[in-house]
């Protein structure tokens, strides 16, 4: 089994939720005691959040680069970035590594296609909506990606900063998140891309009428898979 590195604490509250997905599959395939061989480079979020507020992605670039190398230094044979946004800089802490990076678009864009769906509805933080890195990706592949407008983006990024990355989730954000799917459907939606790790903590499949593709759990199933495939 390939010593999985995973870069966390964006926010701990996903990074929990990658750990214990992680050591669940491995045991499911192997069975009885297995669990997962990983290292967990964990960050204060608190700097890295205000990096992304200040525009400062250079910095955080270099920040994330050195978590990569301690991993790949400790023994990592592939890296698992525990955040969506982060790949914003994906480029430059694969390029700080020799050990691959596995992308978590790719992940989550494989699971859509292999569901049949090829038009998604993008749930995320406000960079991952706006921006084009996670949606070009997710487009290399062949999907169709749709995003809220600028209120409902506000919305859903909002609801992941304040309640989410701090473990707090309530039944008012849940309703919310179904408004915003719902419309997202509406708009042509055949599936909901959860593209913010935090996500899954507080909506699921039955908060969707179309499927939807939580990032953190198939990005664990394709750690999983690439550490089992040696
Ligand atoms: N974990 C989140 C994501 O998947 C948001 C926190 C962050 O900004 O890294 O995008």
């Amino acid at each position: 089994m390939r010593l999985i590195g995973l870069i966390g604490g964006m926010s701990w509250q996903s990074t929990a939720e990658y750990y214990r997905l992680i050591n669940e599959m491995v045991a499911e395939q192997l069975g009885g005691l297995h669990s997962a061989r990983c290292l967990v480079y964990s960050v204060d979020f608190a700097p890295i959040e205000r990096m992304q507020a200040d525009g400062h992605w250079v910095d955080a670039a270099i920040e994330l680069g050195r978590a990569a190398r301690a991993v790949e230094a400790g023994g990592a044979e592939l890296l698992v970035l525990c955040t969506n946004t982060m790949h914003k800089i994906a480029p430059e802490i694969q390029a700080a590594v020799r050990i691959p990076l596995l992308h978590i678009a790719d992940a989550t864009a494989a699971a859509a296609l292999a569901a049949g769906v090829r038009t998604v509805g993008l749930l995320g933080t406000r960079f991952t909506m706006a921006e084009p890195f996670l949606s070009d990706r997710l487009a290399a592949h062949g999907l169709r990606v749709l995003v809220p407008n600028a209120q409902d983006r506000r919305l859903v990024s909002d609801i992941i900063y304040a309640e989410l990355c701090r473990g707090v989730v309530r039944p008012e954000s849940r309703a919310a998140y179904r408004g915003v799917i719902r419309r997202l459907t509406t708009a042509g939606a055949q599936g909901i891309v959860f593209g913010c790790t935090e996500i899954e903590l507080l909506v699921d499949q039955s908060d969707s009428d179309v499927p939807v593709f939580a990032s953190t759990r198939l990005h664990c199933a394709a750690a999983v898979e690439a550490a089992l495939s040696v």
